[in-house]
């Protein structure tokens, strides 16, 4: 099983808070060389001074990118809100304009947008992310059941494997991993161009089965002193993620 890192945090206004941001992300991919871990990290534009300036935070995203290069590692650039979803693939496609291809991105299933948004990427040949989104939206851009976004979810991962481009299939829903075993032979896809990834501590027997049947797995693991103001927001976001916790509080059970 391998890793990828997530700074707890979000909304950055000050270049201050920017900047030691960037330089913990240095460090840990320091420190991820010097310890030989089998980890990448996962970055977020708000946290990097979004707000601030979108080409300020470019500055930063670009020098992370680049200290990454460096270090032989690859960064994931999270997607957050339909505020954010046009910036964050704009510059993803400028980084790789650069020559950049230590860089990877996500797309949300739930989204309208994600459809001719994944057939540009496929000519990038773009490493993805494919899951189902974390946020609320509105039904005007974004699907709302669960249905037709597992539906959208498998679209789209088939249209990604059939042009050959890296997914990263990250959920938890048995259904969905079921489906990508499915697509997987059908696409003929090997398994280094694909992997599965979960967050740290949710699904583990689901997760057990998925790498006893040979396949990888990256675990998603967020760490830093935010988690508290993390867990509130996510749960305003998404008041379902309440659900999971007291389900798995009250039966013991996170598999
Ligand atoms: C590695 C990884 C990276 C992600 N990155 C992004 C991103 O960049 N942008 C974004 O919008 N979303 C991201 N997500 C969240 C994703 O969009 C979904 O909101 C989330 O994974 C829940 O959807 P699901 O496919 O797991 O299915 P669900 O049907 O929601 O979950 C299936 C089952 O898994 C369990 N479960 C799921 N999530 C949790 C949880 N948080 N806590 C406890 N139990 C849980 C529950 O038992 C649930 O019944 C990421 C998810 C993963 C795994």
């Amino acid at each position: 099983m391998t890793a990828t890192l997530d700074i707890l945090g979000e909304d950055v206004y000050e270049q201050s808070a920017a900047e030691s941001i960037r330089n913990e992300w240095i460090h840990v991919l320091d420190e991820i060389k010097g310890h030989q871990l089998e980890s990448n990290i996962s970055v977020k534009l708000s946290q990097l001074g979004f707000r601030i300036d979108p080409e300020y935070s470019f500055g930063i995203l670009r020098s992370i990118v680049t200290a990454a290069r460096e270090r032989g590692n690859f960064v994931r650039v999270d997607m957050e809100d339909s505020t954010m979803t046009s910036a964050t693939l704009a510059q993803y496609r400028r980084l790789r304009a650069e020559g950049f291809d230590n860089v990877g991105v996500v797309i949300q299933a739930y989204l309208h947008r994600s459809d001719p948004d994944v057939r540009d990427l496929v000519k990038l040949g773009a490493n993805v992310r494919l899951c189902k989104g974390i946020y609320r939206e509105s039904p005007e851009i974004a699907y709302q059941d669960r249905d037709e976004i597992r539906r959208s979810f498998g679209l789209l991962m088939r249209v990604l494997m059939e042009h050959g481009c890296y997914v990263g299939i990250a959920t938890h829903d048995e259904y969905l991993v079921d489906k990508s075993y499915e697509l997987i032979q059908k696409t003929g896809t090997e398994k280094s161009r694909y992997e599965f990834q979960m967050l740290l501590g949710v699904r583990e027997q689901l997760r057990a089965s998925i790498v006893g049947a040979g396949h990888r797995l990256r675990v998603y693991v967020p760490y830093g002193d935010q988690w508290y103001a993390y867990s509130v927001r996510r749960l305003k976001e998404n008041p379902q993620i309440a659900g999971y916790v007291v389900k798995a509080l009250l039966t013991g059970n996170n598999s």
